[in-house]
């Protein structure tokens, strides 16, 4: 069930500058095209195999974000039409988006996902890493993706001061990655950090993108 009392509020109470991402993994396409008639045009899914079902019959002015793990055998699926994906955290992954974008024609805009979490368990690059990738040859003759930001989620604790430190440090990241590479690029902009629980604390760190999820389409049954 949608939350449009609770979207609409959302809606209102985020800053102009705020991108909005309406996460409706595992909630039906029926439920996007709920919110779709309110408005809201940007949705984020994380697998796959649901985003391209989702894609196939829901209207075709949706941008679409991919939001989760994407592993680069999967590439092929999304390349023709993905609006954002929030996911890189590897090279090799980056040259796969770049080739399958190369084949469809297309410039895709991505997201490096940094390792933020003061807990082990997610995915991301550190800055090393990162570094390291921009660096690289291979990314400089990259002519098919467009980095426009970081990504980055927080621990699932509830400590506010920890989630305040891990969404700061994403912001140093992005700020670091500015002057030392997309200084003269505009459209490295985007921090992608806040979800349900905790896209206030990550607005009043800086985010430019929030992915909310449960506060919008209700709590979510994994199979
Ligand atoms: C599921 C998910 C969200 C949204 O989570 P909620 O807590 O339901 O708002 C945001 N980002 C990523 C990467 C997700 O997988």
């Amino acid at each position: 069930m949608v939350n449009l009392e609770t979207y609409n509020k959302i809606v209102e109470n985020i800053p102009q500058t705020v991108t909005l991402v309406a996460v409706s993994k595992t909630h039906p396409a029926e439920d996007v095209q709920t919110l779709y008639n309110e408005g809201q045009r940007i949705f984020g899914e994380n697998k796959v195999q649901e985003l391209t079902a989702k894609y196939e019959v829901l209207p075709k002015d949706i941008e679409w974000h991919l939001i989760g793990h994407l592993q680069s055998n999967k590439v092929k699926y999304v390349a023709p039409f993905v609006s954002l994906i929030h996911s890189i955290d590897s090279l090799s992954l980056l040259q796969e988006v770049n080739k399958q974008a190369q084949k469809s024609g297309r410039v895709i805009n991505c997201l490096l996902q940094f390792h933020i979490a003061e807990e082990d368990t997610k995915f991301g690059l550190v800055m090393d890493e990162a570094i390291e990738l921009l660096q690289s040859e291979a990314y400089i003759q990259m002519q098919h993706i467009n980095i426009v930001g970081v990504m980055g989620m927080g621990t699932f604790i509830d400590d506010v001061d920890q989630t305040h430190r891990e969404f700061k440090a994403l912001k140093a990241i992005f700020t670091q990655l500015k002057e030392q590479f997309f200084s003269e690029k505009q459209d490295f902009k985007e921090i992608s950090m806040g979800m349900t629980d905790d896209f206030s604390i990550a607005i009043a760190e800086g985010s430019t993108m929030v992915r909310i999820g449960s506060a919008i389409f209700g709590h979510r049954n994994y199979l």
